[in-house]
């Protein structure tokens, strides 16, 4: 009755009532808006070249600028045993173990209403059929291991393969209602398990390692391990009693009541300019998300933050909105806009004056 769309093949069922869905996004980007409201110094676009072991530390190189610390957190996900290897002798090896997905319009959301699982296999979880937070369905993922970390794409017979595994647990999910696919990469360690500990030879410099699924769900309990290493090593740490709980509220102006809408609009008109139709986001709610604490500078970074482009159009009618929006309020031209990263360009120049 809770899932009456379940594949009639199926026998029997376990039910977790604790079981959650979360925006993975909304919730890393919460957590580092609330980490820099508090204090913390967020250096990004800024690749770890180099660990040096120094009197009382370490000395951190980058790209950027040179750090010393008497403590290093190593969470760098499938170049882990790198970093690890900067100070100290392998004692683990990290495999990329690649997960493909599609994603479904919201059309199908209403297939079903938790997390199905099928049976675990050697590799892991298995495929999921998943509602997501914002009422679409997640299909996926597989399993596949590989020696390449940056091998993000997707493949068809790997896609065929996580399809013909989601129909056993709902037959009539609809892949023409497809309007995404990616893959991401599990940091996958030799050891099997999450390793979250100060490396013996390498005094102060803790690692969190091999953090694959469900790293996401676990990491508020690994946090709290990782302060308790933390408070070890360095001793003399004070509780902060100026915490601030809460970050900037964030308006969802569709979600918002009338009454609310119209105070927003009285604002600033600009909550009044409806830019994403299919998830209907206004010009307010992305300016806000570039001018908020760690703020957008890219299309996708106000996508994963307020949503425009994450419907049906994947963004075929709001992208150039976004790339003049974000080039005025950042004062930059239209070509410097990038899509995700340094030199991922969108624009090139112009052909009419
Ligand atoms: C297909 C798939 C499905 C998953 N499903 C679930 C699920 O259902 N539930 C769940 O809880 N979890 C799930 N996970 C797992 C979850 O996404 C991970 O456990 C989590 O992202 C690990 O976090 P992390 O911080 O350890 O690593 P990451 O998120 O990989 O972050 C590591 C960071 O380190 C940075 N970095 C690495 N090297 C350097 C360097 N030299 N210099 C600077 N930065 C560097 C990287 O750029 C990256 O930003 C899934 C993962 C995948 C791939």
């Amino acid at each position: 009755k809770i899932e009456p769309k379940i594949n009639k093949n199926a026998v029997s069922a376990l039910l977790a009532p604790t079981g959650g869905v979360v925006g993975p996004w909304e919730m890393t980007i919460a957590l580092m808006e609330n980490a820099v409201d508090n204090g913390v110094k967020l250096d990004l676009n800024t690749e770890l070249l180099d660990i040096e072991k120094i009197e009382g530390g370490y000395k951190v190189s980058t790209n950027k600028r040179d750090y010393e610390t008497r403590c290093v957190i190593n969470a760098s996900g499938v170049y882990a045993d790198k970093i690890h290897g900067m100070v100290a002798e392998e004692s683990f090896k990290i495999t990329p173990r690649r997960g493909q997905y599609f994603v479904l319009d919201k059309t199908q959301g209403e297939l079903v209403n938790h997390v199905i699982f099928q049976c675990p296999t050697k590799l892991g979880k298995g495929v999921l059929v998943t509602p997501t937070v914002h009422g679409n369905i997640l299909v996926g993922p597989d399993a596949e291991d590989l020696s390449d970390r940056k091998n993000l794409a997707t493949t068809a017979e790997r896609l065929e393969f996580v399809k013909e595994h989601a129909v056993k647990s709902i037959e009539e999910l609809n892949f023409r209602e497809g309007i995404r696919n990616f893959a991401g990469l599990r940091a996958q360690p030799s050891t099997n398990d999450f390793i979250v500990e100060e490396v013996k030879e390498a005094k102060g410099f803790i690692d969190v390692a091999g953090i694959k699924s469900p790293g996401l769900s676990s990491a508020p309990a690994i946090a709290l391990d990782v302060v308790e290493i933390a408070k070890r090593i360095l001793g003399d740490v004070k509780l902060n009693k100026e915490f601030k709980p809460n970050r900037k509220k964030h308006y969802e102006f569709i979600t918002e009541t009338a009454k609310k809408k119209a105070e927003l609009i009285a604002e600033d008109k600009r909550y009044g300019n409806m830019i994403c139709r299919c998830e209907n986001i206004t010009e307010g709610e992305i300016v806000d998300s570039i001018h908020r604490n760690v703020g957008a500078t890219t299309v996708d970074g106000v996508k994963k933050r307020c949503r425009p482009g994450m419907g049906r159009c994947q963004g075929g009618f709001c992208g150039p909105k976004i790339q003049e929006i974000l080039a005025r309020e950042l004062g930059k031209s239209l070509e410097e806009i990038v899509l995700d990263k340094a030199d991922s360009y969108i624009l090139t120049g112009e052909t009419k004056k």
